[in-house]
């Protein structure tokens, strides 16, 4: 027989066991929907640029996803050197005939340039490109014995000081009002190489927090920038890979290192993968401006910096500079750090390789 009290309590149970079913589903599902991790990838800037993301639902993080691309395709586009329709190409045909008005993102982006020139005296510099295209010519890679040049040796000093007369960041004229660019000499042009990338994988990570994604990586071709945790609630690890590991005729100078990165941005400059070669010399693609020779006393830099860009600049300016110079510039740069081959760290780079 069941008492009036023993069925409310029958009753209790039941609506306790029910509520403890529907809690227990509620934590399944959350724990299950916030596992959910995305990956895109795209071709954009020559490279195939990887977005990994986390978040709740998935149409919206793709839709992120989707957006943050078109994001780095509108750079490309305004700010390449390879399209014959971007903006920078607009301002090399018209170098020494006329100003080019441009988007205020360009515009902008040139006058950030010139701002990291002035602070680097020089060591960066946008306008280093025909230097870059003396020493690129006379390259043998990608051609065919007939098609190699005559002069197949690196640039004669006359060459060189030739060239340098068209190089120099404060020759470049602006103006603010008709957001305008104007290269007052012929053979002059602007290269944002050095800094492109960099600029869009921060542009890429501000439309991913602006759907809503908090954490993700957005990674072009190891200039990368990692929001957030992971799907483990961790910070993010990358792994930089030994750069002698293809070529076995070099020491080894570097290991492989894993960082943990949360809200930092990572970059490296190095001559293993991009390098010219002159007469079986391989020369870096990175110039001294000042000299308009390749650098020399450094094989590779990484930068661990709060922004892409920042990290970018500072990469392609260390490798210029040297280690000396690169640890007084930090100090113009909160929070960075950089580990150099032959091998040298930074104060502060260690706190990334340690497992938080
Ligand atoms: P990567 O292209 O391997 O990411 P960087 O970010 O260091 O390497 O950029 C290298 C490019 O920057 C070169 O291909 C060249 O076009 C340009 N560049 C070379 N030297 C300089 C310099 N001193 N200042 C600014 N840009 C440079
Ligand atoms: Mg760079």
């Amino acid at each position: 027989m069941t008492t009036p009290n023993s069925r409310n309590q029958t009753l209790r149970s039941a609506i306790v066991v029910s509520i403890a079913l529907v809690l227990i589903f509620l934590v399944v599902l959350l724990v299950w929907q916030d596992s959910l991790t995305l990956e895109g990838e795209a071709r954009i800037m020559g490279i195939s640029i990887h977005i990994t993301a986390t978040g709740t639902n998935r149409d919206k993080i793709n839709e992120a996803i989707n957006v943050a691309f078109d994001r780095m395709r509108q750079i490309d586009q305004r700010m390449s050197d390879y399209r014959e329709d971007s903006e920078i190409s607009k301002i090399k045909r018209a170098a020494g005939k006329a100003p080019v008005a441009v988007s205020h993102e360009t515009f902008a982006m040139i006058q950030k340039a010139i701002e990291y020139s002035k602070q680097t005296d020089g060591a960066f510099d946008m306008t280093v490109r025909p230097l870059v295209a003396l020493w690129r010519d006379r390259t043998e890679e990608g051609k065919s014995p007939a098609q190699i040049p005559p002069n197949n040796a690196p640039p004669s000093e006359q060459e060189i000081l030739a060239t340098l007369r068209l190089v120099g960041y404060d020759k470049i004229v602006l103006d603010p009002a008709g957001q305008t660019v104007w290269l007052p000499e012929r053979g002059m042009s602007i290269d944002l190489g050095a800094i492109a990338k960099g600029y869009a994988v921060d542009e890429a990570i501000r439309v991913l927090r602006a759907h809503g994604v908090e954490n993700s990586l957005v990674n072009a071709g190891g200039d990368l920038y990692a929001a957030g945790i992971n799907e483990d609630g961790k910070p993010w690890t990358v792994l930089l890979r030994d750069p002698y590991e293809k070529d076995r005729s070099k020491i080894r100078v570097w290991k492989d290192l894993k960082l943990h990165l949360t809200d930092k941005a990572v970059t490296t400059s190095g001559n293993y993968e991009r390098y010219i070669l002159i007469g079986g010399q391989r020369f870096n693609h990175i110039l001294d401006p000042r000299t308009g020779r390749p650098v020399k006393a450094l094989d590779s830099v990484t930068v661990v910096a709060g922004s892409c860009l920042e990290a970018d600049v500072l990469s392609t300016v260390i490798t210029v500079v040297g280690v000396q110079s690169g640890l007084e510039l930090l100090k113009q740069f909160e929070g960075a750090s950089f580990y150099a081959i032959p091998e040298f760290q930074s104060p502060g780079f260690d706190r990334h390789l340690e497992e938080p």
